[in-house]
């Protein structure tokens, strides 16, 4: 039972890692990327309104974002913990997400950073690129992104440090020892898998 996000920037790995730790722990993955997309795919109201943002690498808005990760929350599946991929993302989405937790009765046990040199982050989006199409894997909109993740996304990591729930790990490396990384560090903190 833990509840926890991943932090890291764009190409550190979080989404691999997401699904990997949801198995362990046998909680729920909920990446708001993979929201957006599914709901980009099925041109949902949602989905037609983000487009555009996460097509040039920008932020979809808060109250939209906000919106439905405390939908997605509330749902019974979430009851037993969680692992958030991906949000937050902004100060304002920390204000949000310690409200949807603070009237569950809630709070988060911990944040998982994962460091990476952004020359390797580079190189990863570009080998993504091809393999999955993303259309916001492109050169520019990357940088974009980047940029973003360095203003808007970095000072939580700060804010979170300071509640005492950071826990930074290496994402360099072999998939499955980047894993294992974090389970010990989780271990430690009293949340086996
Ligand atoms: P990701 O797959 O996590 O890299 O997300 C892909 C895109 O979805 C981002 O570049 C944003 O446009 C949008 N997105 C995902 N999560 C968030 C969030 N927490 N806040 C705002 N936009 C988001």
């Amino acid at each position: 039972m833990v509840r926890m996000l991943l932090v890291g920037p764009p190409g550190a790995g979080k989404g691999t890692q997401a699904v990997l730790l949801s198995d362990a722990f046998s909680i729920p993955a909920i990446s708001t990327g993979d929201i957006f997309r599914a709901n980009v795919r099925d041109e949902t109201p949602l989905g037609i309104e983000a487009k555009g943002y996460m097509d040039r690498g920008e932020y979809v808005p808060d109250s939209l974002t906000n919106a439905l990760v405390a939908d997605r929350l509330a749902q019974k599946d979430c009851e037993l913990g969680f692992l958030l991929d991906g949000y937050p993302r902004t100060l304002d989405q920390v204000r949000a997400l310690d409200e949807v937790l603070a009237s569950q009765g809630n709070q988060l046990d911990v944040v998982v950073e994962l460091t990476v040199d952004p020359e390797i982050v580079i190189d990863r989006i570009r080998g993504r690129a091809t393999e999955q199409g993303r259309t916001d894997d492109s050169e520019d909109v990357v940088r974009n992104r980047l940029e973003l993740y360095a203003r808007e996304t970095a000072p939580l990591i700060e804010v979170y440090g300071g509640r005492g729930l950071l826990v930074s790990v290496d994402g360099i490396g072999a998939i499955d020892d980047v894993t294992q990384r974090i389970v010990e560090e989780l271990a430690r903190r009293g949340f086996s898998a």
